[in-house]
């Protein structure tokens, strides 16, 4: 190949991130991976059973390329029984691959090049690359840690706004932090996007598991916010189901109809016999939930209980699938390098926060523990991260 060749600029760097490097490492010298969010729960049976029935009986061509109808339906149901929000499921609702296209089209649907897109800091790494496909930039707006969880700074919300601002990306119940947003902070990022006309896209594919009797509050349901915000969510984390890639936006029917002209390109479509079972299987999302809750609520007791007793300060995970811990105690003023030592001093991997930051120089102490494990898994990480503090 010419050797001079050269990647793209969009793509330029996005190559190998902290995560390849994590999980190889986790391979390699059998450490217990708490790095990466990937489940390792038991999906809903009767799930399992409707997705391989509908392949054994030939459901496996082309949906719909906004989804299977029955599906945007459960969705609109959904959104209607929970939020009090109505959406009109034939164009008001669009089925993506994942919560991952859906965020990747909605940029490329609301930006052009040189628009900026408020993110808060730290945030998901697919946000600042999705944005970079788009032209666009994310601007960051920090989110500081305060007493043992992280808050919104509404003062530097304003601040972070130009004639240039598009989209405000929103997060709660937010990864990598655990926070879930208050509702005065969310009053606050709808006053912003109302008073400078910012669509708001939101990512939400941890409602239903807010912890300790907590309630997740989405951004749409503030006073005029319906009209101007794409909500996303997905199925894989609520079902550990992260393998199926079956997510879905709402909103106003210009914005999906924008979105869906970028997702077409995208993907066309997403897969037939996930979208028939989980059609049949999200109107009962909140039985399931309510287990799923208990099971990881637990999980994220014992592993906060367990940084605390190897003296890495935990911070309150109030929902999702991950702890943040301060490594400063065990003499690191760098997530990063603790995280390379980590599976050899102690056989556990975890991922540096720094990962997440937008910010260059912002605070690398922290770094993510993630819970979404088999409960042996968690105990066997704490007892090795208590013996090696
Ligand atoms: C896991 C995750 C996603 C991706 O969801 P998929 O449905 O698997 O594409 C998006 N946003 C956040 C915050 C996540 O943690």
């Amino acid at each position: 190949m010419n050797t001079d060749w050269n990647p793209a600029a969009r793509v330029r760097g996005m190559g190998t991130s902290i995560f390849t490097e994590m999980t190889e490492l986790a391979r390699a010298t059998g450490a217990v991976n708490l790095g990466q969010g990937v489940p390792e729960l038991d999906a809903p049976a009767g799930l399992l059973r409707e997705a391989a029935e509908a392949v054994l009986a030939g459901r496996n061509q082309y949906p719909p390329a906004t989804g299977f109808p029955a599906l945007r339906e459960a969705v609109a149901a959904h959104q209607a029984r929970r939020y009090g929000l109505e959406y009109r499921p034939q164009d008001e609702v669009l089925v993506t691959t994942g919560a991952t296209e859906a965020l990747a089209a909605t940029l490329l649907a609301l930006c052009d090049p040189g628009d900026e897109v408020i993110a808060f800091d730290p945030c998901y790494d697919a946000y600042a690359a999705d944005a970079r496909l788009a032209g666009a930039r994310l601007v960051p707006v920090p989110l500081e840690p305060d007493g043992d969880t992280f808050a919104l700074d509404a003062d530097a919300l304003r601040a972070a706004v130009t004639p240039r601002s598009r989209v405000l990306l929103l997060n709660t119940p937010h990864n990598p932090t655990g926070k879930v947003f208050t509702a005065a902070e969310l009053a606050a990022v709808a006053e912003v996007c109302r008073e400078h006309g910012l669509t708001a896209v939101t990512d939400e594919v941890y409602e239903h598991l807010v912890y300790d009797g907590g309630q997740h509050r989405t951004l749409a349901a503030l006073p005029g916010m319906r009209e101007r915000t794409l909500t996303v969510s997905s199925a894989g984390k609520t079902f550990n189901v992260t393998g199926w890639k079956i997510g879905w936006v709402c909103g106003p029917a210009p914005l999906v109809a924008a979105v869906a002209a970028a997702k077409q390109f995208l993907t066309y479509a997403s897969g037939t016999p996930y979208q028939e079972a989980l059609a049949r299987t999200l109107g009962g999302v909140e039985a399931w939930a309510t287990e799923l809750r208990r099971t990881l609520q637990r999980n994220r007791d014992l592993l906060s209980e367990g940084l605390t007793r190897a003296g890495l300060r935990p911070y309150r995970a109030e929902a999702g699938y991950f702890v943040q811990a301060d490594v400063r105690a065990w003499g690191y003023s760098d997530g990063v390098r603790f995280c390379r030592e980590l599976p050899l001093r102690a056989g556990v991997v975890a991922i540096p926060t720094s990962a997440f930051c937008l910010r260059p120089g912002a605070p690398s102490t922290l770094v993510r523990f993630s819970f979404c494990k088999r409960e042996e898994s968690v105990l066997m990480a704490v007892e090795k991260l208590v013996k090696a503090g």
